[in-house]
């Protein structure tokens, strides 16, 4: 069985855990400082009460609720939480894997009571960190991810042999992980609202009307194969973040916003760990482009996150859309090195210089005190 530990509104929770404050207010996480002139990153439960969440300017946010508190999003906090929480469910003894920077996976095999195993892995998140996770349970990684979102917030949700067609009855078709908008189209011209009715279809019949990706849907929804945990070895072959987007979204400033977010946690966890980077990967999913996914090698390894949002962007150039409509991505570095020479010319001793100043003012002032302007250039053109 495998347990997906999502946890709830993870960037605001982690504010109000942090601020008492904040606690029970509505709440939002800006991708950058000024309050009026960002998107929404992240709603707590009482603003998502009001119909506010990600994805949305955060002007429009403040309209709804002039009472809005506002934080601005400071990566170092939730890497640092997301590793502490990994470390927590490491503890249980199963393998674990991060499968984002707020969801976690366990394969916990054929442990008896898993629903009381995710009972005490709540209560001791909750008693360490004061903040909330959904846990979904079920015999793979893509059901338990499904699962995850049923009860949500803290809430499990075991699918059982007996549940399993039940509770599949009740979730749309589109509501699955690699089902886009276009998919789901497709699904429904052919009688598939449902997960249950996607469940129930033959391999074959998947195949001829959706391709490889209807293989590949049939698969995961299918397998009892145990997931990869090799990304838990102690020698890191990779470095990666990735992040799903309430809803689909072609705006260009908040697409690039959370692109130069996710580079920064990936170019901040290279330096933590003296590493650099000759891979780098995009991937992205959104109705036009399911499952996009390219990488680019470089001449010289890097671990400067501006570089890596470049070649990220350029790779998201390769889709040959001018902002393709995108409902997750992620950005992954690898060909991992480390780094042990000293920077040869001036321009490059004073970048990493920048750099390491970045990272130690960011690490003391906690709040993202320092922050890379290219956002607001982004949001400009925009
Ligand atoms: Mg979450």
């Amino acid at each position: 069985m495998i347990l997906h530990i999502d946890m709830d509104a993870f960037f605001a929770s982690i504010e109000q855990a942090i601020n008492p404050r904040l606690k029970g207010k509505p709440l939002i996480v800006g991708s950058r400082e000024s309050r009026l002139h960002t998107v929404v990153c992240a709603a707590s439960y009482e603003a998502k009460a009001m119909g506010i969440d990600s994805g949305m300017p955060s002007a429009e946010a403040f309209k709804i609720c002039p009472n809005l508190e506002f934080v601005s999003a400071d990566q170092s906090k939730y890497i640092w939480a997301s590793e502490q929480i990994f470390e927590l469910l490491k503890g249980y003894g199963f393998e674990a894997a991060n499968a984002s920077i707020d969801e976690f996976q366990m394969d916990i095999k054929d442990t008896p009571g898993p629903a009381s195993l995710a009972q005490e892995i709540q209560k001791e998140i909750h008693q360490t960190f004061k903040i909330t996770a959904s846990i979904g349970i079920a015999k793979n990684s893509l059901l338990a991810k499904l699962a995850s979102k049923i009860n949500k917030p803290n809430g499990i949700a075991v699918l059982t042999p007996e549940n399993l067609e039940q509770i599949l009855a009740k979730v749309p078709a589109k509501k699955l992980r690699g089902v886009g908008p276009k998919t789901s189209l497709l699904l429904a011209s052919l009688g598939i609202e449902t997960c249950l009715d996607l469940y129930k279809k033959s391999p074959s019949f998947l195949e001829q009307f959706l391709g490889k990706h209807g293989l590949n849907m049939y698969a995961e929804l299918h397998s009892t194969e145990h997931f990869d945990a090799s990304k838990d070895d102690s020698e890191t072959k990779s470095v990666g973040h990735s992040y799903t987007l309430p809803r689909a979204s072609e705006n260009t400033g908040f697409i690039r916003a959370w692109l130069r977010l996710l580079s920064e946690m990936v170019g901040a966890r290279l330096r933590q760990q003296n590493l650099a980077a000759r891979t780098i990967h995009l991937w992205l999913n959104g109705p036009e482009i399911p499952g996009f996914g390219a990488q680019r090698t470089l001449q010289e390894p890097t671990n400067d996150s501006y570089e890596i949002c470049l070649h990220a962007q350029r790779i998201m150039a390769k889709t040959g859309q001018k902002m393709p409509k995108i409902r997750a991505m992620g950005v992954t570095c690898s060909t991992l090195s480390k780094v042990n020479y000293l920077p040869l010319f001036n321009e490059q001793k004073r970048r990493e210089g920048l750099l390491k100043t970045m990272d130690k003012i960011n690490a003391k002032l906690g709040d993202w005190s320092i922050y890379p302007a290219v956002i607001h250039l982004a949001r400009q053109k925009s």
